[in-house]
């Protein structure tokens, strides 16, 4: 019996997943057929999914145009159990990881000049494709990442997207960074943290006013400080990164960097900025934003992170509690990051 027969027998014909409808409406448990793989895609039998930030923006509305009805989910470890015919890489039995970068065309004037994170023809797990809060998914092989052993489980999800967009724009903040601020203590913030620590950077944590608790687990990460969003760190920072959907943070992270410091946007979504005197970008702050990631950051990243040593610190729902991970991530309950466990 061939590989494909053996997947064939163990696949069946149809999965749950929890499916996206509409803007407003909570997430439905849905059974329905497991999908096929073209010819350059893997069939994936999901261990687990994280829960971003991100699909909270899908799910409220906020980013244009999604596939409909969707499978959400961007933060996908799981294990290929069968290959589309041209696949060359990968094979039955692998442990993969599928990141929020799902496809892009390879020939348009981003790919072309490294920027395939700006791709126009791109297509993104969980928004534009199906993804991960599901029993199986299907993923573009070129597109997938190997996976560190230790990251195979649960784990490892929070990697594949709160960790890669951290460390892109950690990489955007420049080689001379000492002191580095980080607005929104979630997931991204408690996997980057680890990396800067074990680079010798200082840390310094900004929550919600008054939400002792992120900050607690800020300093138990290891931040120098840990404070309220409006509140000034007791040093200039030399950097800082914004990861929290909240406008009126730039003006005041702009106002605790040093000159030539720059103020990383880390989130695909953010409420409007608020206008501010010129004097806080003068002496060459920068603002800049970072959109989604390239398979370099990917690989990049995920051979840093045993070196690093990286935990994670997550927390459990099943498949169909999507809407109760979600809820929990909305009102700040999640200490580090939400993970649906097929
Ligand atoms: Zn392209
Ligand atoms: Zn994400």
């Amino acid at each position: 019996m061939s590989a494909e027969d053996i997947a064939r027998n163990i696949t069946p014909a149809s999965m749950q997943a929890m499916v996206f409808d509409k803007p407003g409406s909570p997430l439905r448990l849905v059974t329905m057929a497991v999908p096929e793989p073209y010819p350059t895609q893997v069939l994936v039998k999901i261990t687990a999914c994280g829960v971003c930030r991100t699909d909270l923006h899908v799910i409220d509305g906020e980013l244009p145009h999604p596939k409909l009805p969707l499978v959400p989910g961007h933060e996908i470890v799981g294990t290929v159990v069968r290959t589309g015919k041209n696949v060359i890489s990968l094979k039955q039995g692998d442990v993969i990881g599928i990141p929020w970068l799902g496809y892009t065309c390879g020939v348009c004037r981003y790919c072309l000049r490294q920027q395939e994170n700006l791709c126009e023809k791109a297509l993104f797990t969980g928004y534009t494709m199906d993804g991960g809060y599901a029993e199986y998914t299907v993923a573009y092989e070129q597109f997938c990442f190997s996976l560190a052993a230790q990251y195979a489980g649960p784990e490892g999800t929070p990697l594949l997207c709160a960790g890669l967009i951290g460390y892109r724009s950690y990489v955007m903040t420049g080689s001379n960074v000492r002191r580095l601020g980080i607005y929104g203590f979630g997931a991204a913030a408690h996997i980057l943290i680890q990396v800067a620590r074990h680079q010798g950077v200082e840390v310094y944590a900004f929550t919600r006013d008054g939400d002792k608790g992120s900050q607690d687990f800020a300093l138990r990460m290891g931040a120098t400080w840990a404070g309220d969003a409006s509140a000034r760190p007791p040093e200039v920072l030399d950097a800082a990164i914004i990861f929290a959907p909240a406008g009126e943070l730039v003006p005041s992270a702009l106002q605790s960097v040093d000159k030539g410091g720059v103020v990383v946007c880390g989130g695909i979504h953010m409420s409007d900025i608020p206008s501010f005197p010129y004097r806080l970008l003068w002496e060459e702050r920068v603002i800049r934003s970072v959109a989604n990631l390239t398979r370099k950051d990917g690989h990049d990243f995920l051979q840093l992170a045993p070196a690093v040593a990286i935990r994670t610190e997550t927390q459990h729902f099943s498949l169909s509690q999507a809407n109760e991970a979600l809820d929990a991530l909305r009102k700040g309950r999640i200490k580090g990051a939400a993970v649906l466990v097929m």
